[in-house]
């Protein structure tokens, strides 16, 4: 599969449908796929700690979430064209799991959230099976896989945070051998149960949807230092 690399670590340059097609054809021959979004943020992390590195490349596809990747594709002459995020990945994935007919799990987030969250993915999609939920404070790994077995599911969204769902999913996907595509989608599920709001659409088709999000909690400042770092070593850094 083709992949993109800034600073050492791997990108998909796939859209959403492109994804999407090819996990059907993974799935049919019962291989697992993984998927993981990549940020500038993830990336500088990667720098410093191996063990994310490695996480994020030994995905099956890493998205382009947010406008860095997308920045640094266009400076290399890339062939990403637009983002892939990672709550609008988990609605398209939840579309296909509606029209195909592949039963969900929903694993992560506090207990209202994800259960508000299934509600509203069962109104939005009549069709889609969710085989079950558990919240993201569950302390007995052993039994959430068994239960995570016998529900039948074959993709499951992971909403813990990052490493935390990439350390889950590497952990336990050979114990889930019938689940085929495991996301990680950090705070999706806060989305998708309506407790956080999303960015207004004007920002979200420019690409500054991290203005609106600094503006409304200007404590991201830190974090949101990290686009600048990245672009400044991809741009002066002739090994990457
Ligand atoms: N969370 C969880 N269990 C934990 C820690 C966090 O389920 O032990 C959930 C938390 O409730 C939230 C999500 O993980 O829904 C984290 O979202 P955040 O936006 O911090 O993730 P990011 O996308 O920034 O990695």
């Amino acid at each position: 599969m083709m992949k993109e690399t800034y600073l050492g670590v791997h990108v998909s340059p796939l859209t959403y449908e492109g994804i999407i097609s090819e996990i059907r054809t993974r799935m049919e021959g019962n291989l697992q796929s993984t998927i993981i979004a990549v940020n500038p943020e993830k990336v500088m992390t990667a720098q410093k700690n191996p063990e994310v590195k490695s996480l994020i490349n030994g995905s099956t596809f890493q998205i382009a979430d947010g406008v860095g990747i997308l920045l640094a594709s266009k400076l290399k002459k890339g062939a990403i064209t637009s983002r892939v995020t990672g709550v609008d990945m988990m609605a398209r994935l939840l579309k296909f799991a509606a029209d195909e007919q592949h039963p969900v799990y929903l694993y992560g987030a506090k207990q209202e959230v994800v259960q508000q969250a299934a509600k509203n993915i069962q109104q939005q999609h009549p069709a889609i099976r969710i085989a079950g939920t558990t919240d993201g404070y569950e302390q007995d790994e052993e039994a959430l896989i068994q239960r995570i077995n016998d529900s039948g599911a074959k993709i499951i969204f992971v909403a813990l945070g990052s490493p935390k769902q990439e350390l889950w999913i590497r952990r336990n996907m050979d114990k889930l051998k019938n689940v085929l595509v495991f996301q990680g989608v950090g705070g999706s599920f806060d989305v998708f149960s309506g407790t956080v709001k999303r960015a207004p659409a004007a920002f979200r088709n420019t690409g500054t949807e991290w203005l609106y999000r600094l503006a409304s909690d200007p404590k991201r400042i830190k974090r949101q230092m990290n686009l600048p770092k990245f672009l400044l070593r991809i741009l002066f850094n002739r090994s990457n």
